[in-house]
């Protein structure tokens, strides 16, 4: 059953069928036509022009593979289990004789499916290595699902998509990398400075 409409009622208040002047509804769309052919358009041509996205957006994940341990955190807490990592354990011999061998883990796949992701940045927020990154690159469709699953060279091309980070507040703390690196800078040209204590000319000879 539709319903009256109160914008437009057909009748008038003493219940008598009211009368339009014809040629009012043509009016009145091309009223409406010629508003919105004067207003500022508000819809992106893309593919012709492209969005203008802020640059934090939520596009593709980016792996900095140098960075990741394979601690399999991201894996472990992503909701959705689209990430797939294998690794082996190989032995790095000792640095020095006498000292212990250590094992260490080998990336051998990292992947993200992402045809299951639904972008919520879990794996980035949890990496504790910051190997994970968003970039605002978001052009993969693809015509086979199967192509949505980015293999690890992929995931590493997409890191030269990801914006550098922003400048820290004038009033920030140091990172503690940089203040560190700095200390020692300062120390080692402390040293560099200090005069060397003139050797005593007698102290061979008695
Ligand atoms: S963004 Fe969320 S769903 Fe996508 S891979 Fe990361 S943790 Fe999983
Ligand atoms: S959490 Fe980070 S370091 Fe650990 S496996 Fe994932 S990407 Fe690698």
């Amino acid at each position: 059953m539709s319903r009256p409409s109160h914008d437009h009622p057909t009748t008038t208040p003493s219940g008598r069928p009211r009368r339009s002047v014809p040629g009012s509804g043509l009016a009145k769309g091309l009223a409406v036509t010629l508003r919105t052919m004067t207003r500022k358009t508000v819809t992106e041509q893309y593919p012709d022009a492209q969005p203008a996205l802020p640059p934090r957006s939520r596009g593709v994940i980016g792996l900095f593979e140098e960075n990741c341990t394979v601690c399999m955190l991201c894996a472990r807490e992503c909701p959705d289990w689209c990430i797939y990592i294998d690794s082996h354990k190989e032995t790095v011999p000792a640095a020095a004789p006498g000292g212990r061998e250590r094992s260490r883990n080998v990336l051998d796949r990292f992947a993200i499916d992402f045809s299951l992701c639904m972008y919520c940045g879990i794996c980035i927020e949890v990496c504790p290595f910051d190997a994970l990154f968003w970039s605002p690159e978001f052009e993969y469709a693809e015509t086979d699902i199967r192509d949505l699953t980015h293999e690890r060279d992929k995931l590493r091309e997409w890191m030269w998509t990801v914006p550098a980070p922003p400048a820290l507040d004038p009033g920030a703390e140091e990172p503690k990398e940089i203040a560190a690196a700095r200390k020692a800078a300062e120390k080692l040209a402390a040293a560099r400075a200090e005069p060397t204590e003139p050797t005593d000319p007698q102290e061979g000879a008695s």
